[in-house]
């Protein structure tokens, strides 16, 4: 297995200070404006040194904080991130109506041979036409000949396109033909299972995998990623806040740091991909790197997760096999969640419109009593009258 070592841009813990007015360029939206004039006028605005890992056997060596992209609106956002050392950026075209990979090309303009390019295939596409077509649609949005990490998107199990060959072989095709330089997976359900069947693989196939792992995971998950980085896969984590649910059982405390402190004490972990919306949010989260997980963080972690137990889903899939119509509880949960704590609704609607009919919370109008179970015990039928309300 390779070393896993961690990699600092300075030998001291040293702070660069940015003044906005020295940052990429002129194209600020209203909202990125608005927000970066606030922080300008309050405080100048300091960027830390940084922390790299290697991401398992692509041998990249990527930020530990690296950029999730799906709910940035303004690329220049990312451009201050990516000019103060930040080189991995995860994107998909389904993200923000079909214009995430565009806004991710705005934000990697003259900065393309510094930064990792992570996007998806999506679900659906699994002949050698839609792999092809999705990935040509990608390089054309994406404004680049290639992207680092391609990636399955949601899988969820060892029976969901892993061992297909005809998705392999596409996947080569593409390597060989220098349109993506290494193959991943991304999971938000089931993912132990995934990550197990990924370091199993006696081809060693697939490279990376972005799971869903924060603290509310479980024992199972934090050993599928042990597993999987011995077998040298690079492990991102997403999801690293558990929701992000808004609460005032925090008082003045955020428990966006801690989360993300939580994630990355694990140095089976690679790196995580917060998605950050405006400057505000990327210099809380960016500021993680180099810090360490405090009994302070523990505290907080506590008193959020307490906070949060009544609403939060796990997106383990263990209610499925309880409801007789085999509704897609575990997907309509993440749609409500995309809808409610991310406050993305277009996202949450285009998640929400990639279930079946037949297995949407529309088909729980045909029950006259639920009888699906949540190991967590959340309120499986409030729930899916709350998506039919917002997303159906
Ligand atoms: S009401 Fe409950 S048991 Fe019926 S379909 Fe919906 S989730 Fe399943
Ligand atoms: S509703 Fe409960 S059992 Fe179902 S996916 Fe969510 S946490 Fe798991």
């Amino acid at each position: 297995m390779r070393q896993k070592k961690e990699y600092s841009g300075i030998d001291r813990r040293e702070f660069l200070r940015v003044g906005l007015a020295g940052t990429t360029s002129v194209l600020f939206g209203w909202e990125g404006l608005a927000d970066a004039m606030q922080i300008a006028a309050s405080e100048s605005f300091v960027f830390p040194a940084p922390v790299y890992r290697v991401l398992g056997r692509t041998g990249l060596k990527i930020t530990i904080v690296s950029f999730g992209a799906m709910l940035t609106p303004e690329p220049e956002v990312m451009a201050i991130a990516f000019d103060r050392g930040v080189n991995y950026v995860d994107t998909a075209r389904r993200y923000m109506g079909g214009k995430n990979e565009e806004i991710v090309a705005r934000a990697l303009k003259g900065k393309r041979d510094r930064v990792y390019v992570a996007t998806k295939i999506a679900p659906a596409s699994r002949s050698k036409e839609a792999i092809f077509k999705d990935v040509e649609t990608s390089l054309k949005a994406l404004e680049t000949d290639y992207v680092d990490i391609i990636q399955l998107h949601n899988v969820t199990g060892r029976e969901d396109r892993i061992f297909n060959p005809e998705i392999r072989e596409t996947l080569v095709r593409l390597k060989e033909q220098g349109k993506v330089r290494f193959f991943g997976v991304t999971s938000h359900t089931n993912e132990a299972e995934v990550l197990n069947a990924l370091a199993e693989d006696k081809d060693r196939f697939f490279d990376t995998a972005l799971v869903k792992y924060n603290f509310k995971s479980s024992q199972e998950t934090k050993e599928a990623i042990a597993r999987a980085a011995r077998a040298d896969i690079g492990v991102i984590a997403m999801k690293t806040q558990a929701g992000g649910y808004t609460t005032g059982a925090l008082g003045p405390f955020s428990p966006h740091q801690a989360a993300l402190k939580w994630a990355l004490q694990d140095k089976h972990v690679t790196a995580a991909i917060p998605g950050m919306r405006n400057i505000t949010e990327l210099r809380e989260d960016i500021s993680v790197m180099g810090m360490r997980f405090g009994y302070l963080d523990k505290l907080i972690l506590k008193r959020y997760g307490t906070a949060v137990a009544p609403y939060y889903c796990h997106l383990c899939g263990q209610c499925e096999a309880t409801c007789p119509q085999g509704t897609a509880i575990s997907n309509i949960n993440r749609s409500l969640m995309y809808a409610e704590a991310y406050r993305s609704p277009a996202l949450a609607r285009s998640t929400y419109r990639e279930i079946p009919l037949s297995l949407s919370a529309s088909a729980c109008l045909d029950c006259s009593d639920c009888v699906a179970k949540c190991v967590n015990g959340l309120d499986i039928p409030a729930k899916m009258r709350r998506a039919r309300k917002l997303l159906a």
